[in-house]
């Protein structure tokens, strides 16, 4: 497959970066995953938000307008032959002598790679995922799509050796989010997440389902949700770009719900599905 490396389109084996580079030296950079279903980016305009904030947000200059960088994407994904594509871009500060502080004059790294993806599978969907809890590890201000994933990488090994699909992390007592995901609860037939802040990344799909539950006439709010809370739901759900959006039926070893994926769960997978094919 070609990626995009700094101006050129390479084949992966060739794409090179210097030891030097911050992201390799620091974790100091910021990156974005987003779906392509049918050669169409999905939500393409909020992704680009947010790449945009992420990058403000640790002071990297941007190096491309939203055209510029659309382009680029597009350069990619047309390279692939899959028609449905998960595309991950990274942009580092660039290559500098090694110091904390920001270098005068580095040149931001930018790295553009696409692979195949398949959406999860109907036994997944129908089934529901296994996930585990654990305390969130992480720094103050997971609303950045931070490089720097070392308590997320902790969250998701935990889950891999403990059957899970995705460590579901706690704060403070608090349901902050998944690993690499947000997490729902539905109580009363209505959806609840975290409240927007700091402490969680603000998901594309955090938006979505706030939609997806207005045209499903599904109540939708945001509050603190405590940990009893998140076991007493009736249903919990999850989602991310690469999950879209999945029922939790186990927590911990302990049944959500019935078990299975609920009602809510199956009217907000549907609305997705039209979504994307939208
Ligand atoms: N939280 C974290 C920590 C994540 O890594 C992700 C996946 N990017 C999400 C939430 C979900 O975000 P999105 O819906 O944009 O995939």
């Amino acid at each position: 497959p070609l990626v995009y490396l700094n101006g050129e389109l390479t084949p992966l084996s060739e794409a090179k970066i210097p030891v030097l580079d911050r992201g390799f030296i620091f974790g100091d950079g910021v990156y974005e995953v987003i779906p392509v279903y049918n050669r169409k980016m999905f939500r393409a305009k909020q992704h680009m938000a947010r790449l945009f904030r992420s990058l403000d947000a640790i002071r990297i200059p941007n190096p491309h307008t939203e055209e510029e960088w659309m382009a680029l994407i597009d350069k990619v994904t047309s390279a692939h032959p899959a028609d449905t594509q998960l595309v991950y871009m990274q942009v580092t500060r660039g290559v500098a002598k090694r110091a904390h502080a920001f270098p005068a004059d580095a040149t931001p790294t930018v790295f553009i790679m696409t692979n195949a993806f398949t959406p999860p599978d109907a036994a997944t969907v129908d089934n529901g995922v296994r996930c585990v809890t654990t305390d969130d590890l992480r720094w103050q201000r997971c609303d950045i799509k931070s490089i720097s994933l070392l308590g997320n990488v902790l969250a998701a090994q935990y889950a891999a050796e403990n059957d899970a699909l995705e460590a579901i992390q706690f704060r403070d007592g608090l349901l902050t989010e998944g690993g690499s995901s947000n997490i729902w609860i539905v109580s009363n037939g209505a959806v609840y997440g975290p409240p927007k802040s700091t402490l969680i990344l603000e998901g594309i799909r955090y938006g979505l389902l706030e939609e997806l539950c207005a045209a499903c006439n599904i109540p939708f709010g945001s509050r603190a949700i405590t940990r009893d809370e998140v076991f007493a739901a009736d249903e919990v759900l999850m989602t991310s770009a690469g999950r879209e959006v999945l029922a939790v039926t186990v927590i911990d070893g302990k049944q959500i719900g019935t078990g299975k994926s609920g009602p809510v769960f199956r009217k907000l997978y549907a609305a997705y599905q039209d979504a994307k094919r939208a």
